[in-house]
């Protein structure tokens, strides 16, 4: 079995959803830089209040901010689905690195993959519970902005970078900066593109096929 994993894709293609799926069934713990910031901005520490300055234009946080906070999360695990980390060429070095000193080699990195346009669409359709975290698509899911989460009441909500002015700046810091970090992990033999077009149970059943096999 896989244990320790890596999610890579566009914005809206799933690594969320994905990540939370796959770490209930096979039990590994998962995080995602971008949802550890934004429980920071919510608390008003000010490492959350740093990194929302950029994320709220669509741009990417600096190296060093993903850094600190993927290496507190990491210390003391040896086995995790990290989503939406490394985002950029030095972060991957920097985590090949920190992965080295403690003898826990990555088993696989899947590229969720999608079409600027079909992210586009998903993106705008997306709602998020304030309360629980719990992200629906209007396109999925029987939901309109106006309603209740259906797991836990609470109020469900666009993200705040998910504008069409902020989609712009994401997408293009996606093609310039992170799909490299793909073809890093391809030069080290760990990538596994996954077309994500089909929708989540189908795409869930893809990588849960995918885990249960060795590294
Ligand atoms: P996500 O929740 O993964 O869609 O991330 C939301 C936003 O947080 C992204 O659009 C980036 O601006 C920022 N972000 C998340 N993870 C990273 C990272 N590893 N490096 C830099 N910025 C990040």
């Amino acid at each position: 079995m896989k244990q320790r994993v890596v999610l890579l894709g566009p914005p809206a293609s799933g690594k969320g959803t994905q990540a939370a799926l796959l770490g209930a069934t096979f039990a590994i713990p998962h995080t995602s830089t971008g949802e550890m910031l934004r429980r920071e901005r919510a608390a008003g520490t000010a490492l959350g209040l740093d990194a929302d300055s950029y994320t709220r234009q669509g741009l990417l946080f600096p190296d060093s901010l993903a850094l600190k906070v993927v290496e507190q999360w990491i210390d003391g695990r040896h086995r995790f689905l990290l989503d939406g980390f490394p985002r950029t060429v030095s972060q991957a070095q920097a985590f090949d690195r920190m992965l080295q000193e403690r003898h826990l080699p990555l088993d696989v990195v899947y590229l969720l993959d999608l079409s600027d346009t079909e992210v586009r669409r998903r993106m705008l359709g997306r709602l998020t519970c304030e309360s629980c975290g719990a992200v629906y698509n209007t396109q999925f899911h029987k939901i309109t902005g106006d309603s209740p989460c259906p797991k836990c009441g609470g109020h469900l909500a666009r993200r705040a970078d998910d504008t069409e002015e902020a989609l712009d700046h994401r997408l293009e810091q996606y093609h310039t900066l992170t799909a490299p970090v793909a073809t890093h992990y391809s030069d080290l033999g760990l990538l596994k593109t996954i077309d994500v077009t089909p929708g989540r149970d189908e795409v869930f059943q893809t990588l849960y096929a995918d885990m249960k096999e060795a590294a």
